[in-house]
């Protein structure tokens, strides 16, 4: 650590520097690169493009550079606030964060990198896509030669893979592939991974070979019964996914796994069952996290019942407000992005 960043280090770390920008790497299918999963809406977050750059130059470049400078600063400029889970509660972190190296230009690869290849998924949740969707054989083949050259070195001094935040790790084939390869090449690599659920199970993971490199796992559920379940995901299987969930909580009590998370997209299908899906994280030996539909492809604004409830324009704002000043917001079981503060507070 040079002179100077060790003394920005010890001056900012009495209040809260984020990590990510100096340790995290998000890759999207299109090839944009961003160094926060929570900051991708906003438009200068993008550090870059891998159809244009080596992701070399993209760890430095000039926009990656400006992230970091102002982090250190604690600007947060190019942080999208309402999205952010860490400056919202400056103990979580999904990964921890030891020797984190503050410099704004960075000498080795990120530690925590975030693949996602492709889109398939074998649901299709209504804040997502009207549709499921699966590569064609060209288009796979494709994604499998950039696992290969561009994404399998970007994890080089890599201690997490995180896997995916456009598709389901266990049902998209290039994932599995990249994942696959990742465990075969680099023997120290943890995974986390983020599914629905569905096929999240001992002999999927043992499959990829990944089943003691767990690190965390989020499950997207949405929901803590199968009437809500069945209104927001499409194509699912509520039953299966919570046998699943058994699993991974022996996992967890077990000490095999480090974090498991029950994730929750708030919306207008299902914000009623907010306080009941903390019981059921609870019930689970998991943490629930609430967050808000964002414009994924989902016909979010278009239905007969808007999706986007934490709108104040939203005809049924006030009774999502309303639950959320009925139960408490953090607790050891559950943690809500800022916004669902905010309107609480508000
Ligand atoms: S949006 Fe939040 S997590 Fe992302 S870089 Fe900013 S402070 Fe960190
Ligand atoms: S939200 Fe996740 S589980 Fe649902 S369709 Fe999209 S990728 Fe699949």
């Amino acid at each position: 650590m040079s002179f100077l960043s060790f003394i920005r280090h010890k001056f900012f770390k009495k209040k809260f520097v984020c990590p990510a920008a100096f340790s995290e790497a998000y890759i999207y299918p299109d090839g944009r690169v961003f160094l926060c999963p929570d900051c991708f809406m906003h438009p200068d977050s993008q550090i870059g493009d891998l159809n244009k750059n080596t992701f070399s130059e993209i760890w430095n470049s000039q926009k990656a550079q400006r992230f970091r400078r102002n982090v250190l600063k604690g600007k947060y400029n190019y942080c999208s606030p309402a999205a952010c889970f860490s400056k919202s509660n400056y103990n979580y972190r999904l990964i921890p964060n030891k020797n984190i190296d503050y410099n704004i230009k960075q000498k080795s690869f990120p530690k925590m990198v975030s693949i996602s290849p492709d889109c398939e998924c074998n649901l299709n949740c209504v804040m997502c896509r009207p549709c499921i969707s699966r590569l064609s054989k060209e288009e796979l083949k494709i994604c499998k030669e950039k696992i290969e050259q561009i994404y399998i070195p970007i994890l080089k001094d890599a201690q997490t893979l995180t896997v995916s935040t456009t598709a389901d790790p266990l049902v998209s084939r290039s994932t599995r592939f990249l994942v696959k390869t990742a465990a075969q090449k680099y023997p120290d690599l943890k995974f986390n991974l983020i599914t629905n659920g569905t096929l999240c199970n001992k002999f999927n993971c043992d499959d990829i070979g990944i089943t003691d490199r767990l690190s965390y796992v989020m499950v997207s559920i949405h929901s803590s019964n199968e009437i809500t379940y069945n209104n927001v995901v499409k194509n699912g299987n509520f039953k299966r996914v919570k046998e699943n969930i058994l699993w991974l909580k022996s996992l967890k009590e077990s000490g095999k796994i480090e974090g498991l998370y029950l994730a929750f997209v708030i919306s207008t299908k299902n914000y009623t069952d907010i306080p009941a899906f903390i019981n059921f994280a609870k019930e689970n030996n998991a943490i629930a996290l609430f967050w808000a539909c964002r414009d994924w492809g989902g016909n979010l604004r278009n239905s007969d019942e808007p999706l986007e409830i934490w709108r104040p324009s939203h005809p049924k704002y006030k009774e999502l407000k309303t639950v959320l000043k009925s139960i408490e917001l953090e607790t050891d079981y559950s943690h809500f992005n800022m916004q669902f503060h905010h309107i609480r507070n508000n």
